[in-house]
């Protein structure tokens, strides 16, 4: 019974390692997903600036057009000059050609706040772009670490999986079968060491009586209050 109940505690420790490598494992996913979220947001970030100065360029654009136009327009006024015949023509030609001009000097003085403002985009955005290609880089760092993580994680499982294998096999069926039931109700844990005549399952007391045999570790003795199987763990805990 002693190595029946030796196997069965080394079974329990490596069940307990695989739950939690298993935890770990299914956090993984949700990390890697913040990850994700965060890098589309930095992205995102750049992308917005990035269409504000487009729309800016457009406005210069549409703006320089109706320049050029206006433009013409002045040289066809003025060319009409030589043709007039009155000075009350004159006048009115004037007069027009000054309402084109003024109108013109607003929208040049438009065209300017606009390439301004568009200096300062592209100025505020190369810096940004140095700050997110930065932030770009550690969340690459942290993917990989935590690629790292998985792999060895994924290792460490198939390691433990081995070595429970290789345990269960030696422990007698209708033991395993018990165990399994206990782990089962149990929150993954069937066998328990005692410390301080406690059960470390349910600290609940052990009768003193049942201590001294299961210092032994030479038969199957159960929890009274959680029915676990008890274990005395040896040099590792006091008496
Ligand atoms: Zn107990």
């Amino acid at each position: 019974m002693k190595k029946q109940l030796e196997l069965l505690w080394g079974l329990q420790k490596v069940d307990l390692e695989l739950k939690s490598i298993k935890e770990e494992k299914d956090r993984y996913p949700k990390e890697m997903k913040k990850l994700d979220e965060k890098q589309k947001i930095e992205k995102e970030k750049i992308q917005k600036e990035k269409e504000k100065i487009e729309s800016l360029e457009k406005t210069r654009r549409q703006r320089e057009g109706q320049l050029n136009l206006e433009q013409e327009k002045i040289k066809r006024a003025e060319g009409r000059m030589s043709e007039v015949k009155t000075n009350k023509e004159y006048q009115a030609l004037l007069i027009e050609i000054d309402a084109i001009k003024g109108a013109n000097s607003r929208m040049e003085e438009e065209v300017l706040q606009v390439l301004e403002e568009i200096d300062e985009l592209k100025k505020d955005i190369s810096k940004r772009e140095k700050e997110v290609g930065m932030t770009l880089e550690k969340i690459e760092v942290e993917r990989k670490k935590l690629q790292e993580k998985m792999d060895h994680d994924e290792g460490a499982w198939n390691e433990k999986m081995e070595r429970r294998e290789v345990l269960s096999k030696q422990i007698e069926s209708k033991l395993f079968k018990l165990y399994h039931t206990l782990k089962e109700k149990r929150q993954g844990v069937g066998v328990v060491s005692v410390k301080n005549e406690t059960c470390q399952g349910c600290f609940v007391n052990v009768p003193p009586q049942m201590f001294i045999e299961v210092l032994k570790n030479n038969a199957l003795i159960r929890c009274p209050n959680c029915n676990r199987i008890l274990y005395w763990d040896g040099d590792r805990s006091r008496k």
